[in-house]
């Protein structure tokens, strides 16, 4: 049986990575489990997959919690250390399903330690891809990618020549707002954004997907995973989300990956490969779909590309200055203290601020994204 770790169990990956886990009964053991403030579901979690260790971020909850669970685990670790302390337990596989940066100290735990990682948690390449990327390879771990556009793309590449790719394609859906006016876009209210047309997940990816800016990180963790050139990665809009990603190769044939969309796909296969398992899963009927549309992305309207491409080919500390940018911006949206649109004005008023561009080594990363965490929080306060 194979050990795992699910840092962010009670977010939308980590809870249908429990699901899975239980469907592939007997396959998995469920050694970790982290939460960051939803401790009444991680006590749901914890009695029903008997983890050893839990590691809870909020510390005054996770004190209310200790006592609760006192005694019947091995250890229960708080703080954003605690979570690296789980991380850093050696396992089998440790799924990474954090939210934003905070993912990155405690995959680098978990490489460290030799543990296998499947990542959802895309902010860690986009900050700090390069550096991920050369630790990975030097403690010999794999890197799975648990964001359905990777996944697909890891399907059809794995095992073939890397010089025989002319391009890989990520499809978006465009979000909810992608045929809306452009004048209309400052009204745009936080549960009209909150409601993605095709896939439920977590408040910021789905912010993220409205403003396509999870589609410009989504290149940028393209990049790392497939150690591709930024010319070989292309975005198509894609309203359906039937197609997860394309990828032609040099003779023109294209290889597209379609099914349902529902991330359990996803990480069944991340959790079982190389193999494919039967699931319980729905399949896509395309003569019901009837058809599948394709268009070229408004950079012009939804800037969020055209910033990441700039951030991504810049390399260095810049992704990691938009990511904390678009992190405090996101959070000011939906606590209703700036408009959609402003999203974008707030990561590339910051982008051009930062004319400090370093090396991408952890500590300058995350002096970065201090950094333009309180840039970005000061020029919400003037807007
Ligand atoms: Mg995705």
């Amino acid at each position: 049986m194979k050990e795992i770790i699910i840092l962010g169990s009670t977010g939308s990956i980590g809870k249908s990575t429990l699901e899975v886990v239980s469907e592939l009964r007997g396959q998995f053991k469920v050694v970790g489990l982290s939460a960051c403030e939803n401790t009444r579901l991680l006590a749901r979690q914890v009695r029903k997959f008997h983890p050893k260790w839990v590691a809870i971020a909020d510390k005054e909850k996770g004190e209310r919690f200790k006592k609760n669970f006192r005694g019947s685990l091995d250890g229960i670790f708080l703080g954003s250390e605690g979570v690296r302390t789980l991380a850093g337990k050696k396992v089998d596989l440790t799924v990474i399903a954090l939210v934003g940066s905070a993912g990155l100290l405690p995959a680098l735990e978990a490489i460290e330690s030799g543990n296998d990682i499947a990542i959802s948690n895309k902010e860690v390449l986009v900050i700090a891809g390069k550096e991920v990327m050369k630790q990975a390879k030097k403690q010999n771990v794999k890197i799975f990618p648990l964001d359905s556009e990777h996944c697909s793309i890891f399907q059809v590449i794995d095992n073939q020549k890397k010089k025989e790719i002319r391009k890989v394609i990520l499809t978006a859906s465009g979000g909810p707002f992608y045929n809306c006016d452009k004048n209309k876009f400052s009204s745009i209210k936080i549960r009209d954004a909150l409601s993605h047309p095709t896939w439920k997940m977590g408040s910021k990816i789905t912010v993220d997907c409205a403003t396509l800016m999870n589609k410009g990180f989504e290149v940028i963790a393209a990049k790392w995973f497939f150690d591709l050139d930024w010319d070989k990665i292309d975005v198509i809009i894609h309203p359906q989300s039937i197609v997860h990603s394309l990828v032609e190769f040099v003779d023109g044939t294209v290889f597209a990956v379609l099914s349902d969309t529902d991330m359990k796909i996803t990480i069944k296969y991340i959790l079982t490969y190389p193999n494919r398992i039967k699931g319980s899963f729905k399949t896509i009927d395309l003569s019901k779909i009837g058809k599948l549309t394709f268009s070229r992305p408004d950079e012009g309207k939804f800037p969020a590309l055209k910033l990441a491409r700039l951030a991504g080919r810049a390399g260095g500390t810049k992704p990691a200055v938009l990511n904390a940018s678009n992190e405090i911006a996101v959070k000011a949206f939906l606590e209703g203290r700036i408009s959609f649109p402003q999203i974008w004005k707030v990561c590339g008023l910051i982008m051009k601020r930062y004319n400090l561009n370093t090396a991408q080594t952890i500590p300058d990363v995350l002096r970065a994204d201090e950094w333009a965490r309180m840039e970005a929080s000061s020029i919400i306060e003037k807007l």
